[in-house]
């Protein structure tokens, strides 16, 4: 036996002893601190002396690093995590995850996993449907999170609407191709502009009204700008569920802009696409069918562990156009077959099997659970939009969804009061919250996102947000 192979009483025994650390985590997250102390070296000489320290005992040093995670991460499965929108990993996630580990299954070609990538083809079909595309016409890739997605997307676009990009990419372009989305938009997008070749000033960030929403009376006036200026429009992105304010931009006009300007319109719906499976919220979202793509992370409401995303469109042949190659070393068995090679299909060729951590969780969960988890969160946010406004606290963002920004009414503007609070909160391990700027003042934001979250904790929230009231002072 080699070094690297391993015997099955080895195996058996990590894996007991292991999974029972991990199962004390689990079961028992909300003992921990929320948020750890951010001591770089004392974190780097945790990396030395683990290596320095001789053993080859592989269940000695797995307990290393799962004790060493405990006490250096944030932990966003803890229920008191109301900070991004990372979430505490589902159990059937996890075993999903388990399993592609395990058995690494390489969905770069149809035919070296044909039931795996059958699996990731019937979820986006049936994502597509939910939707509002036909299920003929859908298409899409699961892609590692909502920045690969976004990337995807602006790749798309720019391969649909400038002339032989493919060929001679931006080189000969005379007019500049231009991206619009709202001013609350995700980086990722702006990034996705760099690194296609466009530059951030090929970017059009369109200013929100009092709600956090795309102006569209400001997107047509730009739009008829950079015309005038000799710029080519070519894409213009809606949010739903903006990262900041959770906000989401009007879809129905957005999508009528970009029907009669000719532009792909893409829907960053990479938290609030969930909204989809929840019976009593899925109006929101009216309109979303207009897009020709859409982002949606799963690894996000969701509940999956990272990275799990699915870009999704409505054209067919769009991605097969933007990322087709032909590789003489693929294999190919599937040859006159009517199938996909996910490599011909995105940015990642060797891939591992990210589908399967959604197909697990409607195994387990159904859509419907999936669904009554978004209405969980909502109603949360409800609850603690409630709880607050009664002490004396006031909402700056306007968003059904559970993503809530606010302050102490009293200290509306004042700069650094958000900050202290939040940084007293995290001190006491008890929660962990983040802080954004509504109209250029930071303010505190709370996001509901964890499964395990219940009524309980918010009003634990709001009895601490009163401490750290009392705490800060005036
Ligand atoms: C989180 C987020 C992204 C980026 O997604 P990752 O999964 O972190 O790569 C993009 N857009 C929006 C609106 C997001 O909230």
């Amino acid at each position: 036996m080699n070094k690297i192979d391993t015997d099955l009483a080895t195996r058996a025994e990590v894996l007991r002893i292991v999974w029972d650390r991990l199962e004390t985590f689990y079961s028992d997250t909300k003992s921990l601190k929320v948020g750890p102390e951010l001591d770089k070296s004392q974190i780097q000489k945790w990396i030395t002396d683990l290596i320095q320290h001789p053993s080859s005992d592989m269940t000695e040093r797995a307990i290393s690093v799962v004790e060493g995670l405990k006490r250096y991460s944030v932990h966003t499965s803890h229920p008191a995590y109301f900070g991004l929108f990372n979430p505490r990993s589902s159990f059937a996630g996890i075993v999903a995850d388990l399993i592609t580990a395990t058995m690494n299954p390489q969905l770069a070609a149809w035919s070296h996993a044909p039931l795996a990538n059958e699996i990731e083809q019937y979820l986006i079909h049936d994502l597509g449907e939910k939707f509002g595309y036909t299920r003929e016409a859908s298409d899409g890739v699961f892609c590692s999170g909502g920045a690969e997605a976004n990337l995807s997307a602006v790749l798309c676009a720019v391969t649909d609407k400038v002339s032989d990009y493919k060929r001679l990419g931006l080189i000969n372009q005379v007019q500049r191709p231009i991206i619009y989305c709202s001013e609350h938009a995700h980086h990722s997008v702006a990034r996705a502009a760099r690194i296609v070749g466009l530059g951030s000033d090929s970017v059009a960030l369109i200013t929100t009204d009092s709600h956090q929403r795309m102006n569209t009376s400001d997107l047509i006036l730009r739009l008829r700008q950079d015309r005038s200026l000799g710029h080519l429009p070519i894409m213009v992105i809606a949010t739903a569920g903006t990262t900041g304010p959770g906000s989401i931009d009007p879809l129905i006009e957005v999508g009528k802009i970009a029907r009669q300007e000719g532009l792909w319109y893409h829907i960053d719906g990479a938290y609030g696409a969930a909204v989809i499976l929840s019976e009593a919220y899925a109006d929101l979202l009216h309109g979303i069918a207009w897009a020709d793509s859409i982002t949606f992370d799963i690894h996000k409401w969701l509940a999956v562990p990272m990275g799990a995303s699915v870009l999704l469109t409505r054209h067919k042949s769009i991605l097969q156009v933007t990322f087709g190659m032909s590789a003489a070393y693929m294999p190919g068995d599937s040859k006159g077959m009517s199938v996909t090679d996910p490599y011909m299909h995105s940015i990642q060729w060797s891939r591992r099997f990210i589908g399967l951590k959604l197909f697990m969780s409607i195994l387990a969960y159904g859509w419907s659970g999936l669904g009554h988890l978004v209405d969980h969160h909502i109603d949360l946010g409800h609850l603690f939009r409630t709880c607050i406004q009664q002490q004396g606290w006031v909402i700056l963002n306007d968003t059904p969804l559970p993503v809530v920004c606010f302050t102490d009414a009293e200290h509306i503007g004042i700069r650094g009061y958000a900050e202290k609070l939040c940084k007293y909160m995290i001190s006491t391990g008890r929660a962990w919250l983040s802080v954004y700027p509504i109209d250029d003042c930071d303010v505190l934001r709370v996001c509901f996102n964890n499964y395990i979250t219940e009524a309980a904790h918010v009003h634990d929230l709001v009895t601490l947000l009163g401490e750290a009231r009392s705490h800060v002072g005036v």
